[in-house]
């Protein structure tokens, strides 16, 4: 893969990155904006909470104020996994690190409909995912030793 300088330029802290909730959840989303941008929305959604629909702008939002128990999210460890400016490309990587995190039995925050993996057929999955961990082994916290059975 050949890049230029000035494509190292653009947007460095975007991609798919993660958000965590002291219960041990996590929240897994994509921008192609800078991290602290999209960090901002969810913590204004989670100050506001519902709106008069009662339908929140995001999950982490409706995950401390709909889940029993008491959440805390550690804003400051919400950090990008995996950088990717490809709008396309993202989108795909998100999905895949979302399967595998559900595969893997972590609770997430996302809501189902926004999880990405729904439209990604499982046919691509395998080849998906091991080209996924491949390229990202040093960015997961997952074992390239761990496959999935699609
Ligand atoms: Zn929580």
């Amino acid at each position: 893969m050949v890049t230029s300088h000035k494509d190292k330029n653009i947007c460095v802290k975007c991609g798919i990155y993660q958000i965590e909730c002291e219960c041990g959840s996590i929240y897994v989303g994509e921008t192609g904006r800078e991290l602290n941008v999209r960090i901002s929305e969810h913590k204004r959604s989670c100050n506001n909470g519902p709106n008069q629909d009662g339908f929140f702008s995001s999950g982490v939002s409706e995950h401390i104020w709909t889940e029993d128990g008491v959440h805390s999210i550690r804003w400051n460890e919400a950090d990008v996994i995996l950088q990717e400016p490809r709008f396309f490309q993202r989108k795909i990587k998100e999905a895949v690190i979302i399967k595998k995190k559900t595969a893997l039995g972590i609770p997430l925050m996302n809501r189902r409909n926004e999880r990405g993996c729904e439209w990604l057929h499982a046919y691509w999955d395998k080849l998906l995912i091991d080209i996924i961990l491949r390229i990202s082994q040093l960015c997961l916290s997952v074992r390239p030793s761990v496959t999935l059975d699609v």
